[in-house]
């Protein structure tokens, strides 16, 4: 047939985890856990499947886990949204995202996002007739200059589309990043869509700066977030978005016809583990800290130049003193030769992308760890 998506191949993470499985590379490119989730988490998931809460989920998502979430957005946000007409359960953040494009994207809207962006936006906005913005940041801090965002706004503006903490640079926002995008786009019919599927993984000071935490934007927001990365399951496939009424009720249109429900029991054990062990998400930023900075360290002989890493649990490194290789290339014979496997950056650029950065998954246990830089250490 003739294709909607000529331009589109496989995903970066499907590719580079197959070139290292082909290669048996130590696997930093695709960003999943080498080490297990909460046993209790599993031992719920094995009780409410022994209880038979094995039938389809309410289309919105189970009310234990609905206010489950209600009750932490409060508490970490100071917002609680209504867990019946604000909450929706989907498969994985992936869904979130595509259901939230899908239903605010018309054909001819402009959608703005910020580059290096994530794989799934951009072709969920070409599916809608949307015409993407791609705002470059540039390294090492990837900051947003607010004046060259306002310059890009247009009538035809409809959606932003951003990612805190954000992946792949590693930087999180500020609150004051959303009091100026408030600011910008206060006046004007234009929606925001946060991806904070890293919401329990910012190293900053002041914690993660939610969307949800400013009180109009939340007005015009959906955020969205992963439990895959807050709980180590990323085979789990559970993801959720809060967004008011309104804009729930436009998503569920599309969250019914795209997967109708999520996993019942896995939910039910999900609202038991943020119940009765928040210690768990709390810990989180200690935890990847203690990640990060083994890489780090196991990395300081090494001719990486690494960068700041503020949250999530990927490092970029610069690796010009070593190659001249693009970094597509670059990665290619990292995994072939070298048996580290890594991501490139440039494929989360639309524009041209100069640096020589490759992405690390830290999210390993030690031992992964210090063999990757053990390997690395000799370039
Ligand atoms: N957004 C970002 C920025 C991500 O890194 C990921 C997962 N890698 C997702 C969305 C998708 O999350 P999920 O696996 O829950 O679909
Ligand atoms: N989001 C993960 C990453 O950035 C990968 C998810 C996927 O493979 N689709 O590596």
């Amino acid at each position: 047939p003739q294709s909607k998506l000529p331009a589109l191949g496989t995903t970066i993470f499907t590719q580079m985890s197959a070139l290292a499985q082909q290669y048996k590379a130590i696997n930093l490119s695709q960003g999943f856990p080498d080490f297990d989730g909460p046993r209790y988490l599993q031992e719920r998931l094995a009780y409410h499947v022994a209880q038979g809460a094995n039938q389809y989920a309410p289309m919105t998502g189970v009310q234990a886990l609905r206010e489950a979430i209600a009750d932490k957005t409060e508490a970490l946000y100071g917002y609680k949204p209504d867990a019946d007409s604000d909450i929706t359960v989907t498969a994985g953040a992936t869904e979130a995202l595509y259901a939230a494009i899908t239903a605010l994207v018309r054909k001819g809207d402009e959608v703005i996002c910020f580059d290096p962006s994530y794989d799934s936006y951009a072709p969920a906005v070409e599916l809608s007739g949307g015409v993407l913005k791609r705002i470059a940041l540039q390294p090492p801090h990837f900051r947003v200059d607010w004046q060259a965002f306002a310059a890009r706004l247009s009538d035809k503006t409809r959606l932003v589309i951003l990612n805190t903490p954000h992946n792949p640079s590693a930087t999180v926002w500020r609150k004051e990043d959303f009091a100026a995008l408030w600011q910008a786009i206060g006046e004007k019919e234009i929606y925001v869509l946060s991806d904070e599927v890293y919401e329990h993984i910012s190293f900053a000071s002041e914690g993660h700066a939610s969307v949800l935490a400013h009180p109009q934007l939340r007005q015009r927001a959906i955020a969205v977030s992963s439990f895959g990365k807050t709980f180590h399951m990323t085979g789990w496939k559970v993801g959720y978005c809060v967004a008011p009424a309104a804009i729930s009720a436009e998503l569920r249109k599309v969250h019914q016809y795209l997967t109708f429900s999520v996993n019942t029991p896995a939910q039910l054990a999900l609202a038991d583990m943020l119940r009765t062990e928040p210690e768990h998400y709390r810990q989180l930023p200690a935890f990847y800290q203690a990640r990060r900075d083994v890489l780090v360290n196991a990395l300081s002989s090494s001719r990486l130049e690494i960068l700041p890493c503020e949250g999530t649990y990927f490092l970029l490194a610069d690796y010009s003193a070593i190659s001249g290789l693009d970094d597509v290339n670059f990665c290619q014979w990292l995994t072939k030769e070298v048996g580290v496997a890594a991501i490139p950056l440039s494929v989360f650029c639309a524009d041209p992308f100069p640096h020589k950065l490759i992405r690390l998954c830290f999210a390993k246990q030690e031992s992964t760890l210090l063999a990757a830089a053990e390997r690395l250490c000799k370039l």
